[in-house]
């Protein structure tokens, strides 16, 4: 599936920044367009302001007769009333775009970064921090909002501001014009290049903050961890580190805008000085008159108040690019396991698994298989065996697909796995993994999450066959209890039955179990096994354990060492060859 209900293909976000931001202004280019047209008007308005100003004071200033001062000024008044009160209205219209474009902005770019997080490899997931990866979703999203509001209200109004001052102050004298026009561009070139060198600061400055904030997540979700081993000082030393590094990043970022600042201001100072001093200077040789001097020196006035919130709103401009780009970087890579253009849904008929001359490390240089043949006939229930270590969990991963191999193919019913779609794959193939995850959810829910549309009987069905029944309708609210974080509030045992519940409801053609019953007692596995017997008949099972008994009565038995197959056959085959699987059914037998 290449796009999601939202109509945008997850697969193709722009993953540099300022693309990124550019696909998300064309998704609302209409509220966009509606909010520069609006800041436009204003900024005319407030630009006109000062030049009604400068007319008003002009007729009063032409010895006006006090009873006539409303009879004349009635239309300069009436003018400038109108400039004030359409500034207003558009402002506040623009403002009004902006509140209706926002929040679902921010819908989109949040659900477009899952969405494609969504799509990164398992080596990927696997390697990043959740909790980081979640703060970055939410910084880019908010980002975006903020970088475009920045834009919009304060920047672009801003130019736009320098630009009609010149053009007004041109029609009145050409040195004042040319005064402005050098102090603008000046002024800006100068932030355009502090700018650039501020960018790399704020970008490190995100980085570093959302590094901590990964520590604090991992830290919290290990909390247990820190009690078990009175680990307190220590994890403060350790989160310390983190945060100073965050403080260091912080003081160089924010230090270096606050230079920004000191040139900002004195930049005011200049204008201030240089356009007061010259219109004297004009007025006194006769070149302008007073309606000229009073608009320049307003004009004046109101860019060094538009110019003073710009700093502040600079730094946060780069701290939101900042994020953004830190955000982008890290999310929008390209994925690594990605569905062929010509991928086709997985067609299973009968459900054989093969590897061919499979080669794969998780590493380069360091393989966990050499030219791996394995082949299980449709139908078949397989055990698997092995010291830990010996790649077990990793031959699964590769059925799976959560990685590619580096040479061979798996395949299943004949086709490779690489060249189906991978949605198709994971329905057909039912896994407990060796650590079952759950939800934060209630029971019924994390068990509804096999087969979403499954009625109440399948659900019961696949909990009875699971053994959890009991244990469930024993709890205080039963199928509505909550597990906690990863199912944290469930015995390990009841942990694993809601898993393999969750999987008999999926009820895929191929089922797959990774130490699924390890936390089980003897009794309950039994009962477990023998509900599964049922249903296995039509099913390619492959299962994991250590616990020979699991997998004694299996059709065959498959014995793995260092990622190699050193023996294969029924359980009494294996007993008879007396060898590896011999010597491991004596010890736990007399363990037993
Ligand atoms: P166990 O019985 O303990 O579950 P296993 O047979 O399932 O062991 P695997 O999990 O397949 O063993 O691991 C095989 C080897 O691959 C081990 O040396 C392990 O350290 C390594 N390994 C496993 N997962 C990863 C990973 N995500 N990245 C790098 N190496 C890994
Ligand atoms: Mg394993």
């Amino acid at each position: 599936m290449s796009a999601n209900e939202q109509g945008w293909d997850v697969r193709r976000l722009p993953s540099t920044p300022g693309a990124f931001v550019w696909y998300f202004i064309a998704r609302y280019r209409r509220f966009y367009l509606g909010m520069l047209a609006l800041q436009t008007v204003a900024v005319m308005c407030a630009v006109l302001v000062p030049w009604a100003l400068g007319q008003i004071t002009r007729k009063v200033s032409q010895g006006l007769a006090a009873d006539q001062a409303f009879a004349v000024l009635t239309w300069p008044l009436a003018g400038f009333a109108g400039l004030l009160v359409l500034e207003m209205v558009c402002i506040r219209g623009a403002s009004w775009l902006h509140v209706r474009t926002l929040p679902r902005q921010r819908r989109s770019v949040t659900h477009a970064m899952f969405a494609y997080l969504q799509q990164h490899s398992h080596r990927y997931i696997t390697s990043e921090f959740a909790g980081a990866l979640a703060h970055r979703i939410s910084e880019v999203s908010m980002g975006v909002t903020q970088t475009l509001a920045i834009l919009i209200f304060d920047l672009i109004p801003l130019l736009a501001t320098l630009a009609l001052a010149v053009v007004i102050l041109a029609t009145a004298n050409a040195w004042l014009a040319l005064f402005m026009g050098a102090w603008a561009v000046g002024f800006l070139l100068l932030c355009w290049f502090l700018a650039q060198r501020s960018h790399p600061l704020s970008r490190e400055y995100a980085a570093a903050r959302s590094t901590s904030t990964g520590k604090v997540v991992d830290a919290v979700s290990n909390l247990t961890n820190i009690r078990l081993f009175a680990r307190h000082p220590f994890e403060h030393q350790y989160l310390g580190q983190y945060l100073d590094r965050e403080v260091a990043a912080a003081h160089r970022s924010l230090g270096y805008m606050e230079q920004i600042r000191w040139f900002q201001n004195a930049c005011g100072v200049v204008l201030k000085l240089g356009i007061l001093g010259l219109v004297l200077w004009l007025w006194r040789a006769g070149a302008i008159d007073i309606a000229t001097f009073v608009m320049a020196t307003s004009l004046s006035l109101m860019i060094i108040t538009d110019v003073a919130g710009l700093s502040r709103r600079l730094l946060e401009f780069f701290e939101a690019t900042g994020n953004i780009a830190n955000g982008v970087r890290t999310v929008v890579r390209p994925h690594e396991v990605t569905d062929r253009p010509d991928a086709r849904p997985l067609k299973v008929a009968r459900g054989e698994v093969s590897f061919n001359d499979v080669t794969f490390g998780y590493h380069a240089g360091r393989p966990i298989f050499q030219h791996l043949n394995l082949h299980i006939p449709a139908g078949q229930r397989v055990g698997l065996v092995g010291a830990s270590g010996s790649g077990k969990s990793t031959l699964l991963s590769l059925l799976l697909r959560l990685y590619d191999v580096n040479e061979g193919q798996v395949l299943v019913d004949g086709q490779d796995v690489r060249s189906v779609t991978q949605h198709s794959l994971h329905r057909q193939i039912g896994l407990i993994p060796q650590e079952p995850g759950l939800f934060h959810r209630s029971i019924r829910e994390n068990i509804h999450y096999g087969r979403l549309d499954a009625d109440d009987e399948a659900l019961l069905a696949a909990i009875d066959r699971a053994g959890a029944r009991g244990f469930i309708e024993a709890m205080e609210q039963g199928y509505d209890s909550l597990v906690g974080e990863r199912g944290v509030k469930l015995s390990g045992g009841q942990r694993q039955r809601i898993a393999i519940a969750r999987v008999l409801l999926k009820n895929a053609p191929i089922l797959v179990m990774d130490e699924a019953t390890s936390s089980l007692d003897s009794i309950t596995e039994r009962y477990i096994q023998d509900k599964l017997d049922e249903i296995m008949d039509d099913k390619t099972v492959i299962v994991v354990a250590h616990r020979l008994s699991t997998v004694a009565h299996l059709d065959r038995i498959i014995v793995f060492d260092r990622g190699r197959v050193v023996e294969d056959g029924s359980h009494a085959q294996l007993l008879a060859q007396r060898g590896y699987y011999y010597r491991l059914w004596s010890r736990q037998d007399v363990a037993a």
